[in-house]
């Protein structure tokens, strides 16, 4: 019987250059010494996707390596970033012509350099993806953190990344320990839904059967932000894992706390894929209620579970087509709710994970947690990026 192939994803360092509202991590870095090796990275099973993700990714100078380990074991790979290190995104692409690029922009100039807490964030970002198109290269995108900040700005983004023929990657906020955050959440939910309303009018009206799939991905955002239900099922560490930069198998990045199959620095892939341990967080995967709608875990169910998507989008095409009717927010009851008054803000703000007391598990080593006692995470990086300079000079 033939190999079965997974969908990974490799947290390759807890180090960030940017400063995002959304996102604590920069805060919480991992030591470099202790970040994934190459080695731990062989153990790796065949996979037919693999996400390398952060942290910022490029901060590590041995990616290139990496790259070239994951290849010989996985069909497709695609790197998110902030886009800061063109240089090294360029280089990196030069030498794997077929590696997916995904920016994170989270809005137009100005608030973009806002979200991400860098100045000249936008600039970086929007520099580095049009370096790549004037290479040609072939797999490139944007991905945007839908929030309040920046709905406004989804579909002229979107348009933006039209023209470039781009990929156009959403998601919305999001509580974990991944992202060292548990206070986020969406305060004009009727506003941000009728920007995803905008949205999906414009992928269901292109003729690319790919972004009729987008636009469900964007139905489900609507409904994950009113609190609500998957609107698949969730089938992490089935068949889809992430691995941290301490070499921990963890079924997701969504839940509160770290969750753990096993190690892969002490363990083979056989011994940690069938241990107890790694059924006990299956088990808790299936009763889990965070009903988180992120594209890691997503983009699997929608494969699995085909026929649902399918029949929304033929649905979708054929109201469009043959009635004239475009998509509408509405068709969601629990939006119609709220609009009625039946649901209150307060109730549905029960819904999210948000919880403003929570402490949050950042999923750090001891030794990692041990250097921020005499100095900050945003220390710590930058005397480590201002390092790499000084030697190398690139960016
Ligand atoms: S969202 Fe990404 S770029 Fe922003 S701080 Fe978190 S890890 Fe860094
Ligand atoms: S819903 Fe799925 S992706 Fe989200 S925390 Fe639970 S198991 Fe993880």
């Amino acid at each position: 019987m033939a190999e079965k192939k997974l969908n990974g994803t490799v947290i390759v360092t807890y180090r960030c250059n940017a400063r995002c509202t959304m996102c604590n991590r920069y805060k919480c870095p991992s030591k470099p010494e202790e970040e994934l090796s190459v080695e731990t990275i062989k153990k790796l099973p065949k996979m037919y996707f693999t996400n390398i993700t952060g942290g910022e990714p490029f901060i590590r100078e041995d990616l290139p390596d990496i790259v070239r380990e994951l290849y010989k074991k996985s069909d497709r790979i695609v790197i998110s970033t902030n886009g800061f290190f063109t240089d090294r995104i360029i280089k990196l692409c030069e030498e794997f012509p077929n590696v997916g690029i995904r920016i994170s922009i989270e809005g137009l100039e100005e608030t973009n350099n806002k979200i991400r807490g860098l100045d000249d964030g936008f600039n970086k970002g929007y520099s580095t993806l049009k370096k790549l198109v004037e290479m040609k290269h072939p797999d490139v995108g944007f991905g945007m953190t839908v929030q309040d900040a920046n709905a406004k700005d989804l579909v002229e983004l979107y348009k933006l990344s039209d023209e470039l023929n781009m990929e156009f990657a959403t998601a919305s906020l999001h509580n974990s320990f991944y992202f060292v955050e548990a206070k986020n959440i969406i305060h004009d939910r009727p506003m941000v839904a009728k920007e995803f309303e905008k949205l999906i009018n414009e992928l269901l009206k292109s003729n690319s059967p790919k972004k009729w799939f987008r636009a469900y991905f964007n139905h489900g955002l609507i409904n994950y932000i009113y609190g609500q239900k998957r609107l698949l099922p969730c089938d992490m560490a089935f068949d889809t894992f992430f691995i941290d930069p301490y070499g921990d198998v963890m079924p997701c990045n969504g839940t509160k706390d770290k969750e753990i199959m096993g190690n892969l620095n002490e363990q083979t892939w056989e011994e940690l894929w069938n241990s107890e341990k790694a059924e006990r967080v299956r088990n808790k995967v299936r009763h889990c209620d965070r009903q988180c709608w992120m594209i890691g875990s997503v983009s699997p169910a929608m494969h699995k579970y085909i026929w649902k998507p399918a029949w929304w989008v033929f649905r979708h095409k054929f109201l469009k087509f043959f009635k004239q009717n475009k998509y509408s927010m509405y068709e969601n009851k629990i939006v119609r709710d709220f609009k009625d008054g039946k649901v209150s803000k307060e109730q549905l703000d029960k819904c999210s994970t948000c919880d403003m007391n929570c402490v949050v598990n950042n999923g750090l080593s001891t030794a990692s947690l041990e250097q921020l006692k005499n100095k900050t995470g945003e220390e710590i990086v930058n005397a480590d990026i201002e390092k790499q300079f000084k030697n190398f000079g690139d960016n």
